[in-house]
């Protein structure tokens, strides 16, 4: 990247109330067929646009074609059942009615990549893309096949691999993946978790990343942070075996988080996507908020490697809120860069 704090967003951003129900996750659509097809593509270019006036660098797709981060990509595998569903407890967290698993699963078709050429179509900037993480999509699935979460976890690897590579050809400069399960599981993020992760990335050429946060705004959420103490350890856990790993940039939350600052550190050497911007809160941050949190930043990450970012996907909060968010991330980040050139 050329130039100095890049700024993007952790993925997703509201969809527009005649697209789907704002302000909820797993919104239905209101659009069928072709309609729905149509009204994808235009709210992409409203996200778009949107993050081009806020002087966003890095720009994604809003997540405008999907429904939700995980199970949009599942329903484009064969191997699952979306009829044959069950109850499971998601990240040890909340209960959800999730597809079953009921043979060997397989990618028959690209699932986002005509998405992708869509908004590389639509600028010139760097664009990124997101992918859920392996780890992050068994476990919201029930398994009624292979009967270890591992095995699944490599089979959905060599899957989401196949779907990187056609991304990346697509003209996808960085393409990341989601795995706030890593925030929960340490011992199976350690023991196979980042390995198929690295797999997932595997002889890609464009910039790899990882998310890795404590989840949207959301009750299940908030009430599980509450449970977590005065000080966030989990990345802890994690970031030594991820500062040896491929995986090029980690994204994480900053701003607003139990998560001590301190543990940048453990991840020397790797870019950083720093979330500037509470997802959890209404509360629009001023630019000024915003450049504090990069300025405490800088103390654990050069400056060549720190990338402005939000805490998690904006999807649930509305869109004016959304709006002065993205707003405040870029001219947040304008105020430190200057102050760097300086
Ligand atoms: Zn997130």
């Amino acid at each position: 990247m050329t130039i100095l704090l890049p700024t993007s967003t952790a993925g997703s951003l509201p969809k527009p109330s005649w697209l789907a129900e704002p302000e909820k996750l797993w919104s239905p659509w209101k659009l069928e067929g072709e309609e729905l097809v149509a009204g994808k593509q235009d709210a992409l270019r409203l996200a778009v646009d949107d993050q081009r006036q806020a002087g966003i660098t890095i720009v994604g797709d809003g997540e405008q074609t999907r429904q939700h981060f995980v199970t949009t990509f599942i329903e484009h595998l064969s191997g699952v059942d979306f009829e044959k569903r069950e109850t499971v407890r998601i990240r040890n967290r909340y209960d959800a009615s999730v597809p079953t698993v009921v043979g060997a699963v397989a990618r028959p078709k690209p699932v986002f990549v005509e998405d992708a050429r869509y908004l590389r179509a639509q600028t010139d900037q760097p664009i990124k893309w997101t992918l859920p993480g392996p780890m992050t999509m068994i476990d919201t699935l029930y398994d009624a096949h292979y009967k270890s979460r591992e095995k699944l976890a490599w089979e959905f690897a060599k899957l989401l691999n196949e779907e990187a590579r056609e991304l990346e050809a697509a003209g996808v400069d960085i393409i990341q993946f989601d795995e706030p399960a890593f925030n929960v599981f340490f011992d199976e993020a350690n023991d196979w978790g980042i390995a198929t992760l690295e797999k997932a990335a595997e002889g890609l050429k464009c910039e790899t990343a990882v998310h890795i946060c404590y989840g949207y705004g959301i009750k299940a959420n908030t009430d599980w942070k509450k449970t977590l103490g005065s000080e966030w350890r989990q990345y802890e856990q994690t970031f030594p075996n991820l500062q040896k790993s491929k995986i090029d940039i980690i994204s994480l939350e900053c701003h607003h988080s139990h998560a001590p600052m301190d543990l940048i550190e453990l991840i020397r050497g790797k870019k950083v996507m720093v979330g500037a911007i509470d997802v959890a809160s209404d509360t629009i941050e001023t630019p000024e908020e915003v450049a504090d949190t990069l300025r405490r930043a800088l103390q654990f990450v050069d400056a060549d490697k720190l990338y402005p970012s939000t805490n998690c996907g904006m999807a649930p909060l509305s869109r004016r809120v959304a709006q002065g968010k993205l707003n405040a991330l870029g001219a947040g980040a304008q105020i430190v860069r200057k102050e760097i050139a300086a």
